[in-house]
């Protein structure tokens, strides 16, 4: 009897084995690595929590307590200036001086708010500024630059106004988005959680298709890896809502073709006001070669996970982005993409389409772990980061991505 229950007890032992290499094995095809010229240490690093506490003289006071908020000191140089400092989560970063609080006064009077960064940075973004709901861009009256000095005069009252680097579109915001988006073209829409971010957010999918998924194309949008690019999510939002409208272009689009986007692929980075990294103190889009960030490895595995099971193709990655100018970074290697000529003749079509409208590309391959290189290396599809200047006009912005989605789709029709 001993003799049986010990061989049984191996016999259990080496299911459990052949188990654990089974499940090794599956993970492993999600996650190969993909290698890169250049390697880049994407482990975690520390990061900076800022404190959110209210700062007042008496009279203005100052509040960071809202998601999206960045404020790390105040100091009041008289009753009516103060100077507002602002620090990254942590360093080395790439220079988006993110700032966003919000400030009042018990008694109305005109305050002068001057910008200060660590001396390696310099001030970027236009403030925007938000009162009783609605969202303003100053102008030269309100914005005043001297020399160096970057400088806000803003009439304060008892209404709190936000003043913010860029307009804030914070997790929550994104939710409420995908809810009101997925409602309009609810049988296109399947939603999903590809997994979490490093403090426990949601990476939310829309995953786009009609019918079955079974062997469709697969179009791949992201946005968000990068907190301050607001404008570059504002394109992903115009162009993946011109796809999703109920006309007969897109019914014949998603007759072959399916879409996976991405919202937010760095939900903690935006809603603590980082100017690049997530909450692992880490540039998101250099971490798509050994996947060592949570929110890096979800997408990836969700978007090789649904290829695998609906035996599908990804032909096109888009990554949305914002710098200071607009201009589309292409890969140069495209032989072995499903549609090789696909750059050529989207910019040629969006530059007929759009008047006066000259497209900006700067082609090489990325030498670094970023999306472009990764849907090249990974899929052999077409990487592109689709980027918007940070001050572009929501107008400009409207025009250029729904021209962009509308041409993409009818090309990828006429391939077929
Ligand atoms: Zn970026």
């Amino acid at each position: 009897f001993i003799f049986l229950y010990i061989m049984s007890f191996k016999l259990f032992k080496y299911f459990i084995c052949e188990f654990l290499i089974l499940v090794s094995l599956i993970s492993c095809v999600h996650e190969s690595h993909i290698e890169f010229d250049t390697g880049i240490d994407t482990k975690n690093k520390p990061i900076n929590y800022l404190n959110k506490d209210k700062i007042s003289n008496g009279t203005v006071s100052f509040s960071s307590n809202f998601l999206g908020s960045r404020l790390s000191e105040v100091t009041y140089l008289n009753d009516s200036v103060a100077s507002v400092f602002f620090t990254p989560e942590n360093e080395p970063i790439n220079s988006s001086p993110y700032f966003a609080f919000e400030a009042s006064s018990i008694l109305p009077k005109a305050f002068y708010f001057i910008f200060k960064y660590p001396e390696a940075y310099s001030h970027r973004y236009i403030p925007k500024i938000k009162k009783q709901g609605v969202w303003n861009i100053s102008d030269s009256l309100t914005y005043i630059i001297t020399g160096e000095e970057h400088k806000l005069r803003i009439l304060l009252d008892q209404t709190p106004v936000t003043i913010a680097a860029q307009k804030i579109e914070s997790s929550v915001d994104v939710k409420e988005w995908i809810y009101a988006l997925s409602k309009a073209n609810p049988t296109l829409f399947h939603r999903a959680i590809a997994g979490k971010s490093k403090l426990g957010k949601n990476i939310e999918v829309l995953d786009l298709y009609k019918g079955s998924p079974l062997k469709k194309e697969i179009i791949v949008l992201l946005t968000r890896q990068h907190p301050p690019e607001i404008s570059g999510y504002y394109a992903f939002q115009t162009f993946l809502s011109q796809l999703t409208k109920i006309n007969s272009l897109n019914k014949e689009f998603f007759e072959k073709y399916r879409i996976i986007a991405f919202p937010l692929i760095n939900p903690d980075g935006v809603d603590l006001g980082h100017w690049r990294h997530n909450a692992g103190g880490v540039d998101l889009n250099r971490d798509w070669s050994l996947y060592r960030q949570p929110e890096v490895k979800a997408v990836v595995n969700y978007i090789n996970k649904e290829v695998k099971k609906s035996k599908g193709k990804v032909v096109i990655g888009l990554d949305f982005h914002s710098t200071w100018n607009d201009v589309f970074y292409t890969n140069t290697s495209r032989e072995k993409t499903t549609y090789p000529n696909f750059e050529k003749d989207w910019f040629e079509a969006l530059e007929s389409k759009i008047p006066n409208y000259k497209v900006n590309e700067k082609a090489s391959d990325s030498k670094t772990p970023t999306s472009k290189g990764w849907f090249l290396k990974a899929h052999n599809a077409t990487g592109i980061t689709f980027e918007i200047g940070d001050e572009t006009p929501i107008e400009s912005i409207n025009l250029i991505a729904s021209s962009a989605a509308i041409e993409l789709a009818q090309l990828l029709i006429n391939y077929n």
